[in-house]
């Protein structure tokens, strides 16, 4: 028997609701492609999120963010309960601790149409749809988190949220969205950065245009434009197959993360990715859906999706191009599924559960 190459030890953070079910989806996944890679992935479960703040006291213990650290890469569910609150009525989102305590500045969410599966726009050119959206997730409106401020009481009170736009910050991730359209070029598709902003109205949205005009002079070979959100959030539903790379800021980032996951069919087919220079936390864009939570239906999609770019993201960070070629197997055992496997997840109105469609990948690999 050939011993493994090498060991990946990744830090594993299930969470709650359906991001305990497709975390499974995800190790299988892990434990099939292992020895077909030549390497083995040493996964470890670690506690964090809202019912673990229930138990304990603690959303995000201080164990858990330091195996984080010293894993080789961090795979995530979903955490939150809608009824699990702190004291100023804000739901227990560990994730969004995570990225400011690692410092994930980037928030990469690809989209894209998967042949076999309906799509909600009738256009036809619908099913070219393959996009990107970053999205600065250490500043913005969520700098806010924790540092609200309130003013007056009863009918004269106001509350205060704080937007925070920094050079260093916008530069940053700026970069981020360039190199990215640098390989997106590369690998044959159109190589070109859309920045979206407000800076027709807000002082610090026309600094981040300022700023990613800057930035955009050391990357001549990639074409750019920019947009104001509220025009981009139509364009994005009248128009996406035009899009490449979208750059924006956390809030609107948030919200058009969403959207884009609609166009090409809901959040179970929407992975991500957080990024920071030293590490990143690989989890699918949706919530902990309470509404279909232990019924065994979630669809594991965009899970598999972000497990295939954390093997990319490790596939760079260690020079394995081994592990890239096990992203690419991810993807296409998924488009085989839906294209010949006849598999039709729930969320797409059929009846492939989470158990089904983790089993048609695993025997596509
Ligand atoms: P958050 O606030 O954490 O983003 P949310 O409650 O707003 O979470 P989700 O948990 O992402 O949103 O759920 C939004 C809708 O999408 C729900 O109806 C949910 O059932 C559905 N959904 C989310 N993820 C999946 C999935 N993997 N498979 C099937 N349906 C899903």
């Amino acid at each position: 028997m050939t011993l493994p190459r090498k060991t990946y030890n990744i830090a594993v953070l299930p969470g709650d609701g359906i991001g305990v079910e497709v975390t499974h989806a995800a190790l299988e996944l892990l434990q099939a492609l292992g020895p077909r890679l030549n390497c083995s992935f040493h996964c470890t479960p670690y506690p964090a999120g809202a019912q673990h703040y229930l138990d304990s006291g603690q959303a995000l213990p201080d164990t858990t963010l330091d195996a984080c650290r010293k894993a080789d890469a961090i795979l995530f569910g979903a955490m939150g309960l809608p009824h699990v609150r702190g004291a100023d009525g804000t739901e227990i989102i560990p994730q969004l601790d995570i990225r400011f305590a690692l410092d994930l500045y980037a928030g990469v969410r690809p989209i894209r149409t998967w042949p076999g599966l309906p799509t909600p726009l009738s256009d036809p050119r619908a099913q070219h749809i393959d996009l990107v959206l970053v999205r600065e997730s250490t500043e913005g409106l969520f700098y806010a988190r924790g540092r609200g401020r309130l003013e007056g009481q009863g009918a004269e009170a106001c509350v205060y949220d704080t937007q925070k736009i920094s050079h260093a910050g916008t530069a940053r991730v700026c970069n981020f969205a360039f190199e990215l359209a640098r390989q997106r070029k590369a690998s044959g598709r159109r190589g070109h950065v859309t920045n979206v902003d407000k800076a027709n109205v807000f002082m610090s949205m026309a600094f981040w245009r300022q700023v990613f005009e800057e930035r955009a002079k050391h990357y001549p070979d990639i074409s750019t434009d920019n947009a104001y959100v509220d025009a981009m959030a139509l364009n994005l539903v009248m128009r996406p197959w035009q899009c490449d790379v979208l750059v924006t800021e956390n809030m609107f980032g948030d919200i058009l993360s969403d959207l884009i996951a609609a166009l090409v069919g809901g959040m179970g087919m929407a992975p991500s990715a957080d990024i920071g220079d030293h590490h990143a936390v690989f989890q699918p864009a949706h919530g902990t859906a309470p509404d279909i939570a232990g019924r065994g239906i979630a669809n594991p999609s965009a899970m598999l999706l972000s497990t295939a770019m954390m093997l990319d993201w490790l596939a760079v960070r260690h020079a394995d191009p081994a592990l890239a070629d096990g992203a690419r197997a991810i993807e296409a055992a998924l488009a085989g599924a839906f294209l010949q496997g006849g598999v039709r997840p729930y969320d797409f109105g059929g009846t492939s559960n989470t158990a089904d469609i983790t089993r048609a990948v695993l025997e596509r690999l």
